[in-house]
């Protein structure tokens, strides 16, 4: 594209910020920004929580968000490169239409705004097997623990009826640079940790670290080290009893890694600003633990079902992005989320505060439940149905991974692309 000075006519290189001819400055470069300069992921510092009480959302509080991501594009204006500075006043321009939006809502005296989209409901376990408790799907004829009628049916034999429901779990777990970037900044983990019992328990987890300069590599990697170590340290004493305790077990084992990230981050200037997203699966008998911070995902998928309406696939966790709250107020669509150029601002992260709110929740698992941990790099290139339908045609985890880090690659491949297949069977 041919670029002018407005001031005096002459022509200038696409990218300057002031007249060769002139002196004068020339305003925002117009030219678009390619996929092979992807903006980086940012980590925003000291944003107050988003609430989402009941079905609304404070319009401020997501105010607040993009304000703290205008300031901190502003303060790469004046990069020595200048692809970041072009970079820089793009994303100035876009955050300030979101600003200019959202600000007319709260002059019209609009302080909540309704949600349109939610986690989707689960599938319910409401029915109790008469023989050994456990909750059942609402019309199961067996009950999938033990095999007994649930009514109506034949009684299973003596022997089925003792047998307890032994899951086993089948993970692998793929990284890749993608096509775009030079480095992977992306941290996975596929593996167990062994109980004082002598019994083993699964570990996903996937980190999506940010902070360039090598500095995202080294907080991802970190928080996944310390993450795994804190909880392999304290499973050395007793075994939780509850899905409460496993819980707090996850959230202390998650700020953890957040103090030790943040530490580092402040020690050593070279890595100031490093943070990482976290999200981790923990597999405990038949029930998964899961925490999260940050936009990496954790889906449960079944061929026979997952939520209430009988979809395949349902996100587990929310992200803690600036465009999945847009989303949920209904300004964009999640369509437009995926490819929103401001889809890389993070509100809560690891290692950008000295603590971090955790979220963690509990759910059963039944044979046939795959638990799929991403990173962006895939979702923002895969779709949720394209994702459930390559994991449940492909039986072998490992395949499963791969596959999807192909068609992620297929596409443009435009970040780090990581992904865990953790599949249950009986
Ligand atoms: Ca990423």
């Amino acid at each position: 594209m041919k670029r002018t000075c407005p001031h005096c006519g002459a022509p200038v290189q696409p990218r300057s910020r002031y007249c060769s001819a002139c002196g004068r400055a020339l305003g925002a470069p117009p030219a678009p920004l390619t996929e092979a300069d992807p903006p980086p992921e940012v980590a925003l510092s000291n944003i107050r929580r988003i609430r989402v009480e009941g079905d609304t959302l404070s319009l401020r509080e997501l105010v607040n968000v993009v304000e703290s991501g205008v300031r901190w594009w502003q303060s790469r204006l004046e990069d020595a490169d200048a692809v970041t500075r072009a970079q820089a006043a793009q994303a100035i321009r876009e955050l300030s239409q979101i600003l200019a939006s959202l600000s007319e809502q709260i002059a019209r005296g609009r302080e909540t705004m309704r949600i349109t989209t939610r986690l989707p409901a689960l599938r319910r376990y409401a029915v109790a097997c008469p023989v050994c408790g456990r909750g059942n799907r609402e019309g199961a004829r067996f009950c999938q623990g033990c095999g007994a009628a649930l009514g109506g049916g034949q009684p299973a034999a003596p022997a089925e009826l003792e047998r307890p429901m032994v899951l086993r779990l089948s993970m692998a777990a793929r990284t890749d640079t993608g096509q775009v970037r030079r480095n992977n900044e992306d941290s996975v983990y596929a593996g167990e940790l062994l109980l004082p019992t002598g019994s083993k328990l699964g570990l996903a987890l996937v980190a999506d670290g940010m902070g360039g300069a090598r500095a995202g590599e080294h907080a991802s990697r970190i928080a996944a080290e310390v993450m795994r170590a804190h909880l392999q340290h304290e499973l050395d004493g007793k075994r939780p009893p509850d899905d409460a305790t496993w819980e707090r077990l996850l959230r202390e084992a998650v700020r953890a890694a957040n103090r030790t990230v943040y530490e580092q981050a402040r020690a050593d200037t070279a890595r100031r600003g490093m943070g990482t997203t976290l999200t981790v699966a923990l597999f405990a008998g038949d029930r998964v633990h899961i925490a999260s911070v940050g936009d990496s995902r954790a889906y449960l998928l079944n061929a026979g079902g997952v939520t209430r309406d009988g979809a395949t696939s349902a996100q587990l966790t929310s992200d803690h992005s600036l465009v999945a709250r847009l989303v949920d107020i209904g300004q964009i669509t999640p369509e437009e989320a995926r490819t929103h150029p401001q889809r890389n601002i993070l509100y809560r992260t690891i290692g950008t505060d000295p603590t971090v709110e955790v979220d963690t929740r509990s759910d059963p698992l039944e044979p046939g439940d795959v638990i799929l941990l991403c990173s962006d790099g895939l979702f923002n290139h895969v779709t949720d149905e394209e994702m459930a339908r390559i994991v449940l045609e492909t039986p072998d985890a490992e395949q499963a991974c791969a596959r999807l880090v192909a068609l992620a690659n297929e596409r443009g491949g435009s970040d780090n692309i990581s992904v865990v297949v953790a599949r249950v069977d009986a």
